[in-house]
């Protein structure tokens, strides 16, 4: 059944305008549901240029009306993470090399500035910390970053989040399968998945490069291979998958201590421990399954990364690789279950997925055990995409995808 939803964020904006008390946006949600609307939606916006605090409560508490209340969701899973990554060293007993050396997001036009100022407020809204830095603020923080402002990326000011910083991938990956092993968890090494046997509208088992295995739950966690496996289900995923890269330079003395991202350019910036520039790029425009990606994203990250940091002018890069991703259109992850009874999904993570590996994985493993999401990742289901629930929150993934 189609179903209509009323946006009444404007009503707000109206009365805001004229600084009196009407038109008054409660009114206007009881009169909408009166005429029939299944929802209203409104956007609690930092600088709340539409609808306030009270208004948003007044209409929460209408009784039977279905409030599409526009906030950030996506930051609650990141935090989880966050509070998972400061002690996973100790928990696994394997040094993941979490460094918490904060992470700058850079504006570099007014939109990216209210962008970033709006997802700092959400941040702060959703008990994360988060603080947002004028120029001179940037420059103190990061000095290397070139701030003159005839650029062609100018930093008009840049978001800053002190607990956020880096971990080493590999470490992490094997701190999880160690631990995982130490419970009892059988890992599987170099065995492909074929195939997923079905029986109607159940999984019975997966057909690998070792044989089969027969089971009745499936989670799969194949990141940019997801479609490629919900296929063998004969399911269809709201995935495009699309080739990202990364570069590593020759080691330097220390120059950079914290992880600086440009989402403009998508070029990010830190250092490792060896001394090595690591520098993120953007994705491809187009969709591919090649693990290279395309000349001219790197040339772009390069020439915009050597704009910001003058510094780098001589440095070579060693090496360069693409992995691929899974974007969901609306830039949000899915952890859910399917339509075919016993087939889990975690996936949609694009650019963004390392950083929330801990929280997503306890809420994949909770939505397994109890074949019902935790109410964290209740939003994050599949069926947004049929029903229109979506999750449209860009900001959360701190990327331009
Ligand atoms: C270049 C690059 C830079 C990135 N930088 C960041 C970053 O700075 N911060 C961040 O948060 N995220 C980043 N990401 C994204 C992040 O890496 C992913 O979101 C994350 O790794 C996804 O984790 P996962 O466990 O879901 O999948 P993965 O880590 O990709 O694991 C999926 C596994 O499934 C396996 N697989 C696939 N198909 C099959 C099959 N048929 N049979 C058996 N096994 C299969 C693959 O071999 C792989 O080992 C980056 C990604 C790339 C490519």
């Amino acid at each position: 059944m189609i179903r209509l939803g009323v946006n009444i964020d404007h009503v707000a904006t109206l009365r805001n305008a004229r600084g009196e008390l009407h038109p008054n946006p409660v009114k206007a949600a009881k009169y909408v549901k009166k005429a029939g609307a299944h929802s209203v939606t409104i956007h609690l916006r930092e600088d709340r240029r539409h609808i306030n605090d009270f208004d948003a409560k007044k209409i929460c508490s209408i009784k039977k009306l279905l409030v599409n209340l526009e906030i950030s969701t996506n930051p609650k899973i990141v935090n989880i993470a966050l509070k998972i990554w400061e002690g996973l060293s100790q928990e696994l007993n394997y040094n993941v090399m979490f460094s918490q050396r904060g992470v700058m997001n850079l504006a570099h036009n007014l939109q990216d500035v209210r962008d970033l100022k709006r997802r700092t407020h959400a941040n702060r809204l959703n008990g994360i910390d988060a603080v947002y830095l004028n120029t001179e603020q940037v420059k103190k923080f990061c000095p290397i970053i070139n701030t003159s402002q005839d650029i062609r990326y100018p930093v008009l000011g840049g978001t800053l989040q002190r607990r956020a910083g880096t971990a080493r991938h590999d470490a992490v990956a094997w701190g999880y399968a160690r631990g995982a092993d130490e419970m009892g968890v059988d890992i599987i090494q170099n065995c492909e998945v074929k195939g997923i046997k079905r029986n109607g509208d159940t999984v019975e088992g997966i057909e690998t490069t070792k044989g089969f295995i027969k089971t009745n739950k499936i989670g799969v966690v194949a990141a940019g291979h997801s479609s490629v496996i919900a296929n063998m289900a004969g399911l269809r995923l709201p995935l495009e998958s699309k080739p990202l890269q990364a570069l590593v330079s020759e080691p330097v003395k220390p120059v950079i201590d914290t992880v600086v991202m440009s989402n403009a350019v998508h070029a990010y910036v830190s250092q490792s421990d060896k001394g090595e520039l690591v520098i993120g790029a953007g994705t491809d425009d187009y969709i591919s399954y090649s693990q290279k990606g395309s000349h001219d994203i790197v040339e772009g990250t390069l020439n915009a990364i050597l704009e910001l940091y003058p510094i780098f002018s001589r440095m070579r890069m060693l090496r360069q690789w693409g992995g691929i991703v899974d974007i969901c259109p609306d830039a949000s992850p899915i952890i859910s279950k399917t339509s075919i009874k016993g087939l889990y999904f975690n996936c949609g993570w694009g650019t963004g997925g390392f950083k929330a590996t801990p929280g997503s994985g306890d809420l994949f493993a909770h939505t397994i055990a109890n074949d019902e999401p935790h109410k964290l990742n209740a939003a994050f289901n599949i069926n947004r995409f049929v029903s229109g629930d979506l999750v449209d929150e860009h900001g959360a993934a701190a990327v331009a995808h």
